[in-house]
């Protein structure tokens, strides 16, 4: 830190990585505007003492799960949460916080909101707003103006800090300047969201056509990936600094490797996909695929409701082709040797712990590089500099200035555009591969529920997945499957053979050799189980592949039931979904078997697309619908009966629904206002009674 520099503390916790990437960011920036952060993980608490510090405290903090901290954070959420602690315990404390979240899910930016409410609390005082970024948006639209406006909050703060302890005289005084400080900066923010939002009504104006432009009589131009239209092509641009490169990397001699064989972290396990099977028709509109993988040569076990991180490479012709548009095909087999720039500008700069030493290209862009990940804005920054024709350059710039930031959304992050994507569309863009490894993510393990209770299936596990398809656009013209079930159903769909009706893996004598095999690791659920209590009644809503964990439910509860024939059960109801009945109402006959049976007491399925308009009679069309149907009973079962719902599968459209549907059931059949029908939720979600495992 040079003595001019101001210091500042800045805390991370991240779970994925993206609350560590936005804190070094920051700590990036900090210099240029005469700060030096230091930066650490909450979890790393021998390195910094909040009790004693006095410097201003900039926190960046996801949340995870259903609105849990992420696993670096815990310790520091039930350190703060320690009911002993008094109302002055921070009162010393000057902090910032931007939490990170994703609003497709209820508990929206949970583990922001606790730590900001408890330092309020305990006496902490905000220098500068709080920001609260949404993934399900872009993260980019707070954290960039947040980012931007935290400079001059700090710098006002350690002005006025000084100037206080200068004069030492009037708190109240002092008090009236913070209080000021306070407004100022909320107001500034505020600004900045106005200012945002009024770019997001220029952005919905561009997507009903707004943005075209007549240039010549008859001649209509309208906007793309590559071209830009008044007022942007004339608008003077905001870029983004320059990102400072910090990697040299060296291209060594050939290596013998097998770009297939993944060199697997500890905890990895190599498993056997015993049985594979096609769950939906041929001309259901999703495919899905449940796959059996052999765990009984690990030490994995599992509990029905925890899932398991599937490790997956990127498409290798996919890998191929961004090989071939760098210009560094032929040198795939090559080992790559990457060191920290020695001179770099960058602050926190190390070494990508995800990319193993000696490994090939080939490898490197296999299996540790998330090649789709959608571009930032500073990678397209970075490409500026690596594009030489000049149109390309102003558009590239556009796209990632303040003033192209409906463009940016629009053309690039709507559509999931990759990095080949761009460099296909800018032909003159020549990056280097150091600029590729620094700015592409680690490629993340993709995660399944367990379908299955390893009490009725020793030793094995099973996964349920659709086959994810990204249809075609303009700046994309080709159809693309999800990197992971891309994957797996090209592993598993060439061996299927029709067997009694269905499609599933032909029985092979001494099969190992010939079978797939993949690599996993466990993640298990802090609460999606079933309730230590068999009596307690449970009400299971999930529709498509929600279904999944509320299969190993039922089948850990019929094995219950067989050895436990004199212990009481509570009600079991399940709210499943799907579009067509006789398409993709998967596990059909299994649920009856279980309804059969007893296991399952009460079955409501909803079919979305076979509605029939010849009748009056209006049908339930989707989950939300049956629940509406049987509300008295959701609310005996809940509330007279003490007992569980849990909802799994689609955190867009279907989790949201439930949620909204359920306030208007407990509002309505409880007598009470929707605020407080919100309540009675939050209630039920702090007793770990409404349960959560969606996805998005
Ligand atoms: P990806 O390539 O990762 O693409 C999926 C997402 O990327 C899309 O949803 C979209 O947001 C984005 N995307 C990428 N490219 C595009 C594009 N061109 N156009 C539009 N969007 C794009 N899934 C199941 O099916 N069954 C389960 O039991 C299950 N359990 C889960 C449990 C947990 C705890 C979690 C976190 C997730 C679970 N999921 C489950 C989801 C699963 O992990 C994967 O996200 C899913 O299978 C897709 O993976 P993929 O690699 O095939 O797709």
């Amino acid at each position: 830190m040079s003595s001019s520099q101001t210091r500042f503390l800045l805390l991370y916790g991240s779970q994925r990585g993206q609350a560590k990437a936005i804190a070094e960011e920051i700590a990036v920036k900090a210099s240029d505007h005469g700060f030096a952060a230091e930066v650490s993980c909450l979890s790393e608490e021998e390195k910094y003492n909040l009790e004693r510090e006095r410097s201003p405290v900039v926190i960046v903090v996801s949340t995870t799960g259903d609105g849990e901290p992420p696993d670096t954070a815990i310790n520091f959420v039930k350190k703060i949460k320690t009911k002993t602690l008094c109302s002055v315990h921070f009162a010393h404390l000057h902090y910032a916080l931007l939490g990170l979240g994703d609003s497709n899910y209820s508990n929206f930016c949970n583990c922001g909101k606790t730590i900001d409410k408890r330092l309020g609390e305990l006496g902490a005082q905000q220098f500068y707003a709080s920001g609260y970024a949404d993934d399900g948006v872009g993260l980019e639209l707070v954290v960039e103006p947040w980012i931007e406006g935290l400079w001059d909050a700090l710098r006002k703060f350690v002005t006025s800090a000084m100037s206080t302890s200068q004069k030492d005289t009037n708190n109240h005084v002092g008090d009236h300047n913070a209080k000021n400080e306070m407004r100022t900066i909320e107001s500034a923010v505020t600004d900045l969201n106005l200012h945002l939002l009024s770019l997001d009504e220029s952005s919905s104006k561009d997507e009903s056509g707004g943005s075209c432009n007549i240039v010549a009589e008859g001649e209509v131009l309208e906007a793309s990936l590559t071209r830009s239209v008044s007022p942007l092509s004339e608008s003077s641009l905001n870029v983004p600094a320059l990102p400072a490169p910090f990697l040299d990397v060296e291209l060594l001699n050939e290596l013998q490797q097998d770009p297939t064989l993944l060199k697997p972290p500890e905890t990895a396990h190599q498993v056997v996909i015993t049985s594979a099977k096609q769950l939906t028709r041929e001309d259901a509109v999703k495919t899905t695929l449940l796959l059996e993988m052999d765990i009984s040569e690990t030490p994995l076990v599992y509990e029905p409701g925890d899932s398991f991180d599937l490790l997956c490479p990127n498409n290798n012709s996919e890998v191929e082709e961004l090989l071939l548009r760098l210009g560094i095909l032929e040198k795939k087999h090559h080992i790559v040797k990457l060191q920290v720039k020695p001179d770099t500008k960058r602050k926190v700069s190390r070494l990508p712990l995800y990319i193993p030493e000696h490994s090939s290209l080939q490898y490197i862009f296999m299996w540790c590089l998330e090649i789709r990940a959608i571009p930032k804005k500073a990678f397209l920054r970075s490409l500026v500099e690596y594009t030489t024709n000049e149109h390309e350059k102003r558009r590239l710039q556009e796209l990632c200035s303040k003033q192209g930031f409906a463009d940016y959304n629009h053309f690039i992050r709507n559509p999931s555009l990759s990095i080949l994507d761009l460099l296909c569309a800018f032909p003159s863009c020549m990056p280097t591969l150091s600029v590729i490894l620094e700015h592409l993510p680690k490629l993340q393990p993709r995660s399944y529920s367990a379908a299955s209770s390893i009490y009725s299936n020793p030793g094995r596990v099973h996964i349920v997945f659709n086959i994810v398809e990204f249809p075609p656009c303009p700046e994309r013209p080709a159809l693309r499957k999800g990197v992971c079930t891309g994957w797996l159903s090209n592993l598993v769909l060439p061996i299927l053979q029709h067997s009694g009706g269905q499609m599933m893996l032909p029985e092979i004598q001494d099969a190992s050799n010939v079978l797939p095999k993949v690599y996993i690791c466990s993640r298990p659920s802090s609460a999606f189980h079933l309730p230590s209590d068999t009596a307690a009644p449970i009400i299971m809503v999930g529709p498509g592949t929600g279904i999944s964990p509320f299969i190993g439910f039922l089948q850990h509860r019929k094995k219950q039931r067989e050895e436990h024939p004199d212990v009481s059960f509570g009600e079991t109801w399940l709210f499943f979904g799907c579009r067509h009945k006789d398409r993709d109402f998967i596990f059909r006959d299994e649920l009856g078997r279980f309804q059969a049976e007893g296991t399952l007491t009460h079955l409501r399925v909803s079919f979305s697309r076979d509605q029939d308009d010849s009748t009056e009679e209006v049908k339930p069309k989707y989950v939300q619908d049956n629940l509406r149907l049987n509300a008295q009973d959701v609310v005996r079962v809940l509330f007279k009966e003490n007992g569980y719902i849990y909802i799994c599968g689609d955190a867009k459209n279907m989790a949201k629904n439930v949620h909204e549907e359920l306030i208007d059931i407990f509002s309505r059949e409880l007598q009470i206002d929707k605020l407080e029908a919100m309540k009675v939720i939050a209630d039920l979600r702090e007793k770990k009674r409404y349960l959560q495992d969606i996805w998005s």
